[in-house]
């Protein structure tokens, strides 16, 4: 079954495309079929999957408007390994456009209706708005995932997209799950950080992903050679974490599925494995030296 999953916060740079294209990668590494979608004008999943974003024929705009079907607009993103719905800036004209279309919030979801099947997961890129691109992306998924920044007024944006989350599951979407709550860009040695990671387990218990990502010079470079970060540097802690995450998902899914089937074999106690990247590990610098390289330099 196909499981497709928003990466969405209406908050900009928080990590939404580089969570979208890093976990798209290690899906695949992970085995599975993956399809991402760029609902975003600045086209950075696009560009990041090594798609340039002014040879496109088509993109998810033609598909929203109707004027085309996911096979003409379906490129494969060899770098990554996945297959890509790309954007460019004419996608921004699509929210105009569909002002007075019929149905114009379930564009995506029906357009996508002609695929379930062929993917495990379809990962979609939102904008940071919540506008109809990303109404769309909401109205299509299974799942939210939330990647954050924690920061002071991190937790106020939070709420605005909870709230908007719950509308769109009363009127449009009565499924629509949160996946979970990403922890981005983190730097444990930072004491509000670490406040704010402690409130938002506080709310959100479960949700939050037990994987976090680290601040990392290569995560933030590998856009620039249009690749995931598995293909730039797959030794970085940014591209294990990614791993890590795509991991966590995968297992926790696992586990639902088999709490849904067997209720009754199941004590309540979850399994407790450590994520790759925790708390403790997740610094940007290189690991003290060890011992060897201190006496040696020590003479
Ligand atoms: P927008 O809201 O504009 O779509 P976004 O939420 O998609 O932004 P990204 O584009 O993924 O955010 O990230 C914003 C910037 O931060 C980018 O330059 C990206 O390379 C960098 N970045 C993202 N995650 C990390 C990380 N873990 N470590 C270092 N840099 C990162
Ligand atoms: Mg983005």
């Amino acid at each position: 079954m196909t499981r497709v999953l928003a990466i969405a916060n209406q908050k900009g740079g928080v990590g939404k495309t580089t969570t979208a294209v890093n976990l798209a990668a290690s899906l695949v590494h992970l085995g599975k079929r993956v399809m991402l979608v760029d609902l975003d004008p600045q086209a950075n999943a696009t560009m990041g999957s090594g798609i340039d974003k002014g040879k496109v024929d088509a993109t998810v705009y033609n598909l929203l408007i109707g004027e085309a079907q996911i096979n003409d607009v379906l490129v494969k993103s060899e770098n990554g390994g996945f297959d890509l719905l790309p954007a460019n800036r004419d996608l921004a004209g699509a929210e105009v456009e569909l002002v007075e279309a019929q149905a114009r919030e379930s564009r995506l979801k029906t357009a996508l209706g002609g695929i379930s099947g062929n993917y495990d997961f379809v990962i979609l890129d939102c904008p940071p708005a919540l506008n109809l691109l990303t109404l769309n992306g909401l109205v299509a998924a299974d799942a939210v995932m939330i990647p954050m920044q924690c920061e002071y007024y991190a937790l106020e944006g939070l709420s605005a997209l909870v709230n908007t989350i719950e509308q769109i599951r009363s009127a449009a979407n009565e499924s629509l799950e949160i996946e979970g709550i990403l922890r981005t860009m983190f730097d444990p040695r930072n004491n509000l950080a670490n406040e704010v990671s402690a409130q938002l387990i506080m709310h959100f218990g479960d949700k939050v992903f037990r994987t976090i990502i680290p601040r990392n010079i290569r995560l933030a470079e590998a856009p620039s050679f249009g690749k995931p970060v598995l293909f730039h540097d797959k030794e970085s802690r940014g591209a294990l974490a990614y791993l890590a995450l795509a991991g966590e998902m995968i297992r926790r899914e696992e586990e639902e599925r088999q709490q849904k089937a067997a209720p009754a074999d199941n004590n309540g106690e979850a399994v407790r494995d450590e994520p790759a990247a925790s708390p403790t590990d997740a610094r940007e610098e290189p690991a003290a030296p060890d011992a060897a390289a201190a006496h040696s330099s020590n003479g």
